[in-house]
């Protein structure tokens, strides 16, 4: 199991899974079957065998586009697996992808966080490094902003502006418990509009119903988890972007209307930041 009171023990320890679990499903991308197996791995640093079996190390260097989905070493949408891996403190394991994409399963990060409870974690004797926020730093383009504020802990706030309807905002502190029941939940949304739009750029060939949460003149034409879900997903999509971080982060992170591009500035920034000019360790 994932436990809260070793994690608490032993914060700063690299976790790794106990067994191997695997997640079966479509891209919401390619509409093509896929599959990611999660395996124990005794080093430090998520490994991604995909394509031709080489692996690659995770991180801010390995992410190859961002466009409705980040995308790393030819595999798609690895945001909300890593969003799961990262809250879980799971920073040591080798993920094995078949199919370019990590599957969609019901568009939110609960399956991905179910699968890593059920098999549990255990730390490794590496020390995951700590990136401390010490002064706020920023990235923003035009309205939008991505900010890291000083904070003890893990905290997020994400607003997010709809059409043709009021803009929702998520403010919370971010552990195990609360990424379990405000976060991990909250589906992948779109406007029914723009599937067409994405359909002809071949992309969401995989979106339905069963695993994104459709707005439709203002209105949710499928029935939404939480009211504020397209909020809670974005602080999600936030999560698994700075999981390539690798570290752990003390930080009070805010985004408006932010995406994926923004998210991963703002990493870079505190990547940056931790080895420069000391005002992050
Ligand atoms: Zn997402």
């Amino acid at each position: 199991m994932v436990s809260r009171a070793a994690a608490l023990e032993d914060p700063l320890r690299h976790r790794t899974v106990v067994r191997p679990v695997e997640l079966v499903g479509v891209g919401v991308h390619t509409g093509e079957p896929c599959r990611v197996r999660i395996l124990p791995r005794q080093l430090p640093g998520l490994l991604l065998r995909a394509r031709d079996g080489q692996p690659v190390e995770l991180g801010l260097a390995a992410v190859e586009s961002t466009e409705r989905s980040t995308c790393v070493a030819g595999v798609m949408t690895v945001e909300h697996l890593l969003a799961a891996l990262w809250v879980a403190g799971v920073t040591a394991a080798e993920l094995v992808v078949e199919g370019g994409e990590i599957p969609a399963m019901d568009g939110s990060a609960l399956p991905f966080w179910s699968a890593i409870r059920r098999v549990g974690t255990q730390p490794l004797e590496a020390e995951r490094p700590l990136l401390e926020v010490t002064e706020p730093l920023w990235v923003r383009d035009g309205g939008r902003l991505c900010a890291a504020l000083p904070c003890p802990g893990l905290r997020v706030t994400y607003v997010v502006r709809l059409r043709d309807r009021p803009a929702q905002a998520v403010d919370l502190e971010v552990d195990e418990q609360t990424f379990e029941r405000e976060l991990a939940p909250a589906r992948t949304w779109g406007y029914a509009d723009e599937a067409e739009d994405l359909w002809d750029r071949g992309l969401a060939l995989g979106a339905s119903e069963s695993n994104t949460l459709v707005l439709e003149g203002g209105a949710y034409r499928n029935r939404p988890r939480y009211e504020d879900e397209p909020a809670r997903h974005k602080a999600v999509d936030l999560l698994g972007d700075l999981a390539l971080l690798g570290a752990q982060l003390r930080a009070h992170v805010v985004a408006v209307a932010a995406g994926h591009e923004l998210h991963l500035a703002l990493a870079r920034a505190l990547a940056g930041q931790s080895g420069s000019d000391g005002r992050c360790r």
